[in-house]
């Protein structure tokens, strides 16, 4: 399979032939490795510029895929700081861009588009003070049509970060069911619905439901429906039970390729799975197997590791409303959370079957805080990681806190809201640290 699909990956870039693989050399050794110095971005009239400053030449290709539009590059044997791509900053035609490992030692860079383009690539050795480059321009494909200069985008252009908010079960699969009769399906809704709420208060969030109602869903309906909404996010409430009733506390899962993180996560993912037998795949809406196996993994690459850090916020807000069961973020294959290029956890949030942890799922005031709590994790995920072209992504400025600055004086002082302000920096107090910076929201 890993023969075909390079030989078809070269057929897409238009590189040669059978022949041309069997010349590359296998090479494992890390020193020898491209590394990735430095990524730097520039618009211009009719395109966006991306060069990649490297330390050595590098044999790289690029390829375009449609619905949703994508460009693909991959460089062989390298290597990047994780993170790196993230510095890039919004603009007309990049929608967000992920980075993943590939065979072991080479590097793909995804770029999700806000349009279709076309990519010219080329490489350019040492010159005066630049080093080895590789460069990639995207070029824009509606006639007449120009990007924008600028390099902070309009209000007007700035999007919503999207969160979709999956209930878990539903319909004739009402999931666990406490003591006292109250079932995962209900309370899954009701806390869904909360946050909600919780979600379309804070600026520049926007939440989707999978279901509004008493209704059964497919793992795979609920994963098409985050997909139609372009959800940046989606997140999964569960309600966990356990023969024992003193089992409790809250836990946070993403997604693993490798297998799960312990023997109960394991088993979790079955049951939760097993509502739907049928699923066994994730409809990538790309008609060639191929490409369907290729973006399969490459999507996931990133994904993961963004599903942990969002995870791992949410778990840091949760402990302050209730109990953790597990002290960090959970790996296990819930099916659920293989959507692919949408970072997903799972959150169950306590255990139905403990009588008190059964009482607090049912009680509105407790609902509201588990609520209150995913939200503000959510929020300071995204107030470090949102894609490029939203409102949470964009700053006008950056501002170092100085002793004696209150948030007034400082929205004050650029013609923004105390409002704005918190929310760009996901800030849920009033209280300032001398050093700190805070990102100045673009009004
Ligand atoms: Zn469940």
């Amino acid at each position: 399979m890993e023969k075909n699909r390079r030989q078809f990956l070269r057929r897409i870039a238009g590189l040669g032939g059978v022949a041309t693989m069997s010349a590359v050399p296998f090479v494992t050794n890390a020193a020898s490795q491209v590394t990735v110095k430095d990524i730097r971005l520039s618009s211009h009239k009719d395109y966006v510029r991306l060069v990649f400053d490297l330390d050595k030449v590098v044999d790289h290709s690029v390829f375009t895929l449609n619905k949703p539009d994508r460009i693909v590059l991959d460089l062989k044997n390298t290597k990047m700081t994780h993170g790196m791509v993230d510095r890039i900053g919004a603009n007309s035609m990049i929608r967000r861009i992920r980075s993943g490992v590939r065979n072991s030692n080479d590097l793909r860079v995804v770029f999700d588009l806000q349009q279709e383009v076309k990519p010219r690539s080329f490489v350019l050795g040492p010159s005066g003070k630049s080093g080895h480059r590789l460069v990639l321009d995207l070029h824009d494909r509606t006639a007449g049509s120009t990007v924008s200069k600028k390099a902070a985008p309009k209000k007007h252009q700035l999007r919503d970060v999207i969160i979709a908010i999956d209930a878990g079960h539903g319909g004739k699969d009402p999931g666990a069911t406490g003591k006292k009769g109250t079932r995962e399906k209900t309370v899954t809704l009701q806390m869904a619905r909360r946050l909600e709420k919780k979600i379309n208060q804070q600026k520049g969030m926007k939440a989707v439901l999978t279901r509004r109602d008493d209704r059964f869903l497919r793992l795979r309906a609920r994963i098409e429906k985050a997909r139609k909404y372009n959800a940046d996010m989606m997140i999964s409430l569960h309600a966990d039970s356990f023969p024992d009733p003193r089992a409790r506390g809250s836990s946070v899962y993403a997604l693993s390729v490798d297998g799960a993180t312990s023997e109960t996560a394991k088993l979790l993912a079955e049951k939760e799975n097993a509502a739907d037998l049928l699923f066994g795949d994730v409809n990538l809406a790309v008609e060639d197997e191929m490409v369907k196996e290729v973006l399969f993994d490459l999507s996931l690459t990133g994904t993961i590791q963004s599903s942990l850090d969002i995870g791992d916020e949410v778990l840091r807000q949760i402990k302050h409303v209730n109990r953790v069961h597990k002290r960090q973020v959970q790996q296990a294959g819930f099916a659920v959370l293989k959507a692919p290029n949408i970072p997903s956890i799972l959150l169950e949030t306590a255990f139905i079957s403990n009588p008190r942890e059964e009482k607090n799922l049912k009680s509105a005031a407790h609902q509201k805080k588990v609520a209150n709590a995913i939200s503000k994790g959510v929020a300071k995920y995204f107030s470090r990681k949102a894609p490029p072209g939203t409102w949470l992504s964009a700053s006008a400025a950056e501002y170092k806190v100085r002793s004696g600055d209150t948030l007034g004086s400082i929205a004050k002082k650029y013609k923004t809201s105390v409002e704005n302000l918190r929310a760009r920096n996901a800030m849920h107090t009033s209280s300032l640290n001398a050093g700190q910076v805070l990102k100045i929201p673009v009004s």
